[in-house]
């Protein structure tokens, strides 16, 4: 079996079909397994060692709920997760550490990221869309992962329209509430809620975040390293079977078998790579590039889809910037009315009280149309940018500037605007393989978390395991 792509989805897939003794081999560009869920370090030397932890990509995974079943069953495997008199309870060395959260807001910084309501109109907002969220979820239904639930009629009429259009119908206007959910679906789907669908929308709040007020925040499982820590554990015990540096070129169905045409970046060379099966866990776009007359759902659905670009920054900073007023650095922090999605400090789960030497990493989704500035721009053109967004929260940062280092990424994640989720190509790509090929991507689910990846994976892997008995 050979699986083409190590992000989540393909070494979940990898791994439960090693665990059940199938051969696996997985390949991917990269030198290190995990795709968008990679860790990273910055300032290795003398004085930093092999440098500080930081997150590549992803960050962090909501303690899952009752859908999530091959979630749950992974935290359990890995001792994150345990079952006490019927309740699930979370390691708590690896729960968000306090604070979480904090807003800037009129040049200071509030606890959460909720704008404070300053008017009874706004709180009255929150509170209608709060109810509303309750009553999809009563009524429509919404699930982590969002396969795991039926798609109806409603998930339908929801999926029609934009999240910005049903938030107008229900004359949910106020701006500091379209700010924070325009804020969440960028921070989720890396598009705002002119571009999402209302099922996208909604799907946020009533699978997994609920509607906060401030005083009940979502427990987040979070690491130095973001979701590296995770894929690095999905990676371990699959080391003998990762080959980092292989770019799969073509993928031929055959028939006795698949042939895989790969090129090898150490040795300089293509090579041929032969399988009784395929998992394609790598985007939907480039695999429509590499199967040789790829099944028509496979074209039609990569075609439908649209990517966001987004930009990564990890900062090293001799010691933490100056503190302002209200809210101390917390875990996720975040500016009111901008476009940028804040910074992470992931190195507060380090647990270490030296104010020494810390990384922030600040995350900016851009708009598809900047996807080529994204590429070409020099990368002191970008830094300058990520360091004008911090400039107005925190004025000392260049003095405590020591290095920045940008992950580019052209097609960071899938867009759930109108129509996407419930586009039939997608659908016949999740039910069932098409000949020897499966598919396994976040992609599949129309957006990107890594609920949506690690379930792919395991279903895949599932359906190899039944056709073979094993
Ligand atoms: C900046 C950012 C922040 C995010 N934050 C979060 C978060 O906090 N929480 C969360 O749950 N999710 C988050 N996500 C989404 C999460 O990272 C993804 O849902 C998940 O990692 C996707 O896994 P995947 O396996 O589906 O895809 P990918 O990560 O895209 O994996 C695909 C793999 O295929 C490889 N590949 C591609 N082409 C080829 C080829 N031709 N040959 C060989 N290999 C190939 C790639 O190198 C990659 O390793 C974030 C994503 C980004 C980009």
């Amino acid at each position: 079996m050979l699986v083409l792509g190590a992000g989540i989805a393909g070494l979940a897939c990898a791994r439960r079909l090693r665990l059940r003794g199938v051969d696996v081999a997985l390949l991917d560009v990269e030198d290190v397994p995990g795709g968008n869920s990679r860790g990273h370090r910055i300032g290795a030397g003398p004085a930093l060692g092999e440098g500080l932890r930081c997150p590549l990509g992803a960050h962090y995974l909501p303690t899952p709920g009752p859908e999530a079943v091959e979630v749950r069953a992974l935290l359990e495997d890995l001792g994150l997760a345990r079952q006490e008199h019927g309740r699930w309870l979370y390691e708590e060395r690896w729960l968000c550490h306090s604070p979480q959260e904090r807003l800037w807001w009129q040049d200071q910084w509030v606890d959460g990221l909720l704008p404070p309501a300053e008017s009874t109109e706004v709180q009255a907002q929150y509170h209608r869309f709060g109810g509303l969220v309750e009553q999809a979820r009563r009524e429509v239904g919404f699930a982590m992962p969002s396969t795991h639930h039926a798609w109806t009629a409603a998930h339908r009429a929801l999926d029609a329209k934009t999240f910005a259009a049903w938030l107008d119908e229900h004359r949910l206007t106020a701006a500091p509430l379209r700010w924070y959910l325009d804020y969440c679906c960028r921070d989720d789907y890396g598009a705002d809620a002119t571009q999402v669908s209302a099922w996208a929308g909604l799907h946020y709040f009533g699978s997994r975040h609920g509607f906060m007020s401030g005083e009940e925040r979502e427990a987040v499982l979070t690491w130095p390293q973001g979701n590296g820590w995770l894929s690095e554990r999905l990676a371990a015990p699959l080391a003998d079977a990762f080959h980092g540096g292989r770019t799969a070129l073509r993928v031929r169905e055959e028939r006795h078998g698949v042939q895989v045409l790969a090129w090898n970046e150490a040795a300089r060379r293509a090579e041929r790579w032969e399988a009784d099966q395929v998992v394609m866990a790598m985007p939907l776009f480039i695999g429509a590039r590499l199967v040789e007359q790829p099944p028509s759902a496979l074209t039609e659905a990569a075609r439908g889809m649209r990517h966001a670009p987004w930009l990564v920054a990890n900062l090293l900073l001799d010691a933490p910037p100056l503190e302002r007023l209200g809210a101390p650095l917390s875990w996720d922090n975040v500016a009111y009315g901008g476009e940028a999605l804040g910074y992470v400090n992931a190195g507060q789960q380090e647990l270490d009280p030296s104010r020494g030497p810390l990384v922030l990493t600040a995350y900016r989704a851009l708009r598809e149309s900047q996807r080529k500035e994204l590429l070409q721009d020099d990368w002191r053109a970008w830094a300058g940018r990520v360091l004008a967004d911090l400039a107005p929260l925190h004025p000392d940062l260049p003095e405590r500037l020591q290095r920045i280092e940008l992950m580019r990424y052209g097609h960071a994640m899938s867009i759930p605007y109108p129509g996407l989720r419930g586009a039939p190509a997608l659908a016949a790509l999740r039910a069932r393989g098409h000949g020897r090929l499966q598919f396994a991507h976040a992609d599949l689910a129309g957006y990107s978390v890594f609920e949506e990846a690690f379930t792919q994976g395991e279903v895949v892997a599932a359906r190899i395991l039944s056709r073979s008995s094993r």
